[in-house]
């Protein structure tokens, strides 16, 4: 890692956080009641290690396998990174013991985390991620489905159902964008007197690096930002 790549990410994240104040405040909210995470997908461990070391809450990583080996080279330090990527139901094992899964779709994935932090004698935490939109491609389940989700996750006494994780349907105008956060907040504060007492639904992770203020105007208390920290992703041919 060179000095001119640390000077960059540096002064990304100055001005990011210029732009995530200024969004708070037009919002008449306070830096307390948000989360900065660092979407570090493709970035290597000395990356990560130095972006540690800087004004970010925690990490956001999106495979499981990327997230624990950059976790045993020690890449994030003190702070704690959550699984922000699609969990595949074979991969729960390696998943369970990390910060937070954000991914939680199904009900497979609710019982077999549940069972692999019983096993560890873990509470693990998780966000369930709705999909707006009904966009096929897409991961997350419909808002229809969230119920079924919570009231299943409120069983388990392994896991602690923080909240609602969504990356909504691309976005033309600001407008659009605040839209669709606007239906994700409308669900969280729906769903909130649904959790058994003593959950701590806390939690609503929204906005990235192009529509983080939107997001924020609309409640968010996690934003997840990648490219707005780190500069824009190369990917390596394999
Ligand atoms: C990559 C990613 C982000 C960050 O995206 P940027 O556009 O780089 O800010 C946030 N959330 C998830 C789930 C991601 O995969």
């Amino acid at each position: 890692m060179t000095n001119t790549e640390r000077d960059a990410i540096q002064k990304n994240l100055e001005q990011l956080r210029t732009a995530i104040d200024a969004a708070l405040a037009a919002a008449g909210r306070s830096r307390a009641g948000l989360l900065l995470c660092a979407a570090s997908k493709t970035r290597d461990a000395e990356t990560v290690a130095f972006a540690a070391g800087l004004d970010i809450d925690l990490f956001g990583e999106n495979r499981v396998q990327e997230l624990n080996a950059k976790a045993a080279a020690g890449a994030y330090g003190a702070k704690p990174c959550h699984l922000i990527g699609h969990l595949q139901t074979n991969k729960i094992r390696q998943a369970v013991g990390c910060g937070m899964i954000q991914s939680v779709d199904s009900l497979r994935l609710v019982a077999g985390i549940e069972a692999e932090a019983a096993r560890r004698g873990i509470c693990q935490d998780i966000l369930l991620e709705v999909k707006l939109g009904g966009e096929e491609s897409k991961t997350g389940v419909p808002p229809e489905g969230l119920e079924q989700l919570l009231e299943a996750s409120a069983g388990c006494a392994h896991l602690r159902l923080r909240g609602l994780m969504t990356i909504p349907p691309p976005a033309e105008t600001e407008a659009q964008a605040r839209h669709w956060f606007a239906q994700a907040r409308t669900l969280f504060e729906r769903l909130a007197p649904r959790c058994p007492a003593g959950a701590a639904w806390d939690t609503l992770s929204m906005g990235m690096s192009g529509d983080f203020a939107a997001a924020i105007a609309e409640g968010s208390t996690m934003v997840r930002v990648g490219a707005g920290i780190f500069g824009p992703r190369q990917y390596a041919p394999r």
